[in-house]
């Protein structure tokens, strides 16, 4: 079955993209999120969610707007965006559109808000289709963003006794659909799904059996808000987080 992709989602996960690869890597990033606002108690579509990563921490969240519409981003366009952020307690705001804003919206962004330029033509080069498929059986049109290179190093030694380091390099991050956290192996190069909120599950290693797994996990900040967690779990008993969203349930 054919993918049905518009282009403004085309848009929205370029800009995911461009985000996850300018942001340092104490930051994760969610494309496609859903967050309950603390305001209005209605699930708000995210566009493109910035969160901590290693911490359950949701006090520095920001979100991201892609606009891609054809006339210029104007004053109410960043009032509605300013609610928004209200709402789900962002500290900071991307409007990113393709054809720019006006005076009056520029003034009104102030200091809280950042209105950015990305045209369409940077879609040209930019296929979804280089994105792995979810593997979650239930997801059909999903692909994975991955945000994440978590890397393990394991002392080895040699057949002469030399002691020896090897890398193990993997990608961390989640379905833009149906949300799953993903884990690639970039030494045996198998796609592992890690479902949160399972009780039952042990936890999920790739093809290479090396002592270390992976195990997704629902935790809850002081004031109660939720955010899905995956862990990589390492023999010694050392757990990392390794990329993070918010969940929109209270
Ligand atoms: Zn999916
Ligand atoms: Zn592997």
């Amino acid at each position: 079955m054919k993918d049905v992709w518009e282009d403004w989602k085309l848009y929205e996960r370029l800009v995911a993209r461009l985000m996850a690869d300018q942001l340092s890597t104490e930051f994760c990033v969610t494309p496609n999120a859903s967050i309950l606002g603390a305001i209005t108690g209605i699930k708000r579509q995210i566009d493109v969610l910035i969160e901590t990563r290693h911490d359950t921490d949701n006090t520095r969240r920001i979100i991201v707007d892609a606009k891609q519409r054809k006339r210029k981003i104007d004053v109410k366009d960043v009032e509605a965006f300013l609610g928004m952020m209200e709402d789900v307690g962002a500290t900071h705001g991307y409007l990113v559109c393709p054809y720019g804003h006006t005076p009056a919206a520029e003034k009104r962004a102030q200091t809280a808000v950042s209105i950015c330029l990305l045209p369409l033509d940077r879609l040209d080069d930019f296929d979804l289709r280089t994105w792995p498929r979810c593997s979650r059986p239930t997801c059909k049109y999903g692909r994975v963003f991955w945000d994440g290179y978590p890397e393990v190093s394991l002392g080895l030694v040699a057949p002469d006794g030399t002691p020896t380091r090897l890398a193990f390099v993997h990608c961390v991050g989640k379905c833009d659909r149906c949300r799953s956290f993903h884990v690639s192996c970039a030494t045996c190069h198998q796609i592992l799904c890690v479902p949160e909120g399972d009780d039952s599950d042990i936890g999920h290693q790739c093809a290479c059996r090396l002592p270390w797994f992976w195990l997704a996990s629902i935790e809850e900040d002081e004031r109660g808000a939720q955010s899905a967690e995956l862990q990589l779990v390492m023999g010694t008993g050392e757990v990392r987080t390794v990329t993070r969203r918010s969940l929109s349930t209270a």
